[in-house]
């Protein structure tokens, strides 16, 4: 375990939530953890209850398995149906893609569920054999590929019609790349947002994040900030300029009286 994720650890336990039985032995027996990591403790609350959500937090903090738990849980108890997809997660490099799938696919070890990832560079037709012989439940890929085939070929669109929980994560990142067009057209082509629940990832959480949360989530998400830095800055400025403003109408004041 990296030193990020161990000094994330909280007292919080997996246990405490209620998972699914099959969730919960996945945690335990395959993956082997207990405690949940800060981000995971904080989120999940709110997550598991069904809301949207804008999550910042560091990289290496354990938001993979934040996004994953309630996804999983979220299908079981509100399956998409036969031959849908309920859970897509949009992630901007094709190394994250597999490890988020990689990930997915332990956490539903125990259950019958399916996870299937697409990134460019490989051949479109193995992505349209592999959705046609079964459609998966979570379905992970990077924007472009996403996109080439939403608008270049038939099978995937209709799969994501009962779509359950969209995923953005490090949503920063998907900026950074430049790929805000792309996932603007995404969030169009898919089922409206108000019918399923949205959650975007970010380390940083700049007024572009915030406008993308406008367009991916609805209206009453809940941000969940693990970091904190730039609130304490805010803060700080706020009370430098109150002190400046003081000082100013201090020296005023002298000078009138
Ligand atoms: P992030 O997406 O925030 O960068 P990851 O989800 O990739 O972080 O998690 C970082 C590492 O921590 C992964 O190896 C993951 O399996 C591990 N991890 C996640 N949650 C826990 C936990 N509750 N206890 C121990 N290790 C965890
Ligand atoms: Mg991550």
């Amino acid at each position: 375990m990296s030193s990020t994720t161990k000094e994330s650890l909280t007292e919080a336990t997996f246990a405490s939530f209620n998972l699914s039985d099959g969730t919960q032995r996945a945690i335990t027996e395959v993956m082997g953890y207990t405690n949940c990591t800060s981000v995971q403790a904080e989120t999940l609350p709110a997550t598991l209850r069904g809301m949207d959500v804008v999550v910042k937090a560091k990289t290496g903090t354990g938001k993979t398995l934040a996004f994953l738990i309630p996804g999983i849980e979220r299908m079981l108890k509100e399956p998409a149906g036969r031959g849908k997809v309920a859970m897509l997660v949009i992630s901007p490099t094709r190394e994250l893609a597999a490890q988020i799938a990689e990930e997915a696919k332990q956490l539903v070890r125990h259950h019958k569920l399916g996870v299937q990832v697409m990134f460019g560079g490989t051949n479109m037709n193995k992505d349209i054999n592999d959705l046609q012989r079964r459609a998966p439940d979570v379905l992970v890929a990077t924007p472009g590929r996403l996109l080439d085939h939403l608008q270049n070929t038939e099978t995937l669109r209709p799969l994501l019609s009962n779509l359950r929980m969209l995923v953005l994560d490090e949503a920063d990142r998907l900026l950074d790349m430049g790929f805000r067009q792309e996932i603007e057209k995404l969030t169009r082509m898919l089922p409206p947002k108000d019918g399923r629940q949205n959650m975007l990832f970010s380390a940083t959480y700049p007024s572009n994040i915030r406008e993308l949360s406008k367009i991916a989530l609805r209206p009453e998400y809940q941000l969940v900030d693990t970091v904190g830095d730039e609130d304490t800055h805010a803060a700080e400025t706020v009370r430098w300029k109150i002190n400046q403003t003081n000082t100013i109408a201090q020296r005023w004041c002298s000078r009138i009286i």
